[in-house]
């Protein structure tokens, strides 16, 4: 497991991106984090693993099973090794999965909020209630979905994204920055968090 890790003159917060957690979906992840190593612009610490996992078994990290596999072991040990506050998840999805992502009735059928489609099909959303639980109240952790159909310009996007919570020292600086790419996708996905939580935390 390849890890990087950039350090600026303040040191804080701490920001964990990470990638391919299960299933093969790393071959997509991992380019668009490697590219992240190479930024020069971050405050705070960032420790970037492109790929936790080249090829797996996929288990869906809303369920407790994949916490006790292999990859969710790693996982769970950057976590508990680095304490980020800041935490990216970059998952990559199907097309025939694009659905079920974003359904409306996710929440009834499987117990957590659809994704919101950012454009171009990148969805992003909160992670796992499971790992979520692990983090404090003020900590933020970020879910963002990479469609493995589509181009290099939609990684480009991703990147941009990621650039934007690689540079700022203030989750409230990222989440302007985001409001400002993304009005109405953003609004809706912190509504979506809201009613989840029951205003009990901060999206995300
Ligand atoms: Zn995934």
């Amino acid at each position: 497991m390849k890890l990087y890790q950039l350090t600026s003159s303040e040191k804080k917060p701490t920001k964990l991106f990470v990638g391919g957690l299960h299933g093969k979906e790393g071959l997509y992840t991992a380019p668009i984090l490697e590219s992240l190593a190479k930024e020069s612009k971050y405050t705070g610490k960032a420790i970037i693993v492109p790929c936790i996992v080249k090829e797996s078994k996929y288990v869906d990290v809303l369920s407790e099973k994949y916490y006790q596999s292999k990859e969710g072991i790693k996982l769970l040990h950057l976590i508990q090794k680095y304490k980020p506050c800041f935490y990216f998840e970059l998952h990559a999805y199907g097309e025939q999965s694009y659905s079920k992502l974003t359904d409306s009735e996710r929440e009834q059928r499987i117990g957590v909020p659809p994704f919101v489609d950012l454009g171009n099909g990148i969805l992003l959303g909160s992670i796992a209630p499971i790992l979520r639980s692990r983090f404090s109240e003020s900590d933020f952790c970020v879910t963002i979905e990479v469609p493995n159909w589509k181009s290099e310009k939609v990684q480009a996007e991703v990147l941009e994204i990621l650039k934007l919570a690689l540079s700022k020292a203030k989750r409230e600086e990222v989440m302007h920055g985001l409001r400002m790419r993304y009005p109405v996708q953003i609004k809706k996905a912190e509504e979506l968090f809201r009613l989840y939580y029951r205003n009990q935390l901060r999206p995300f």
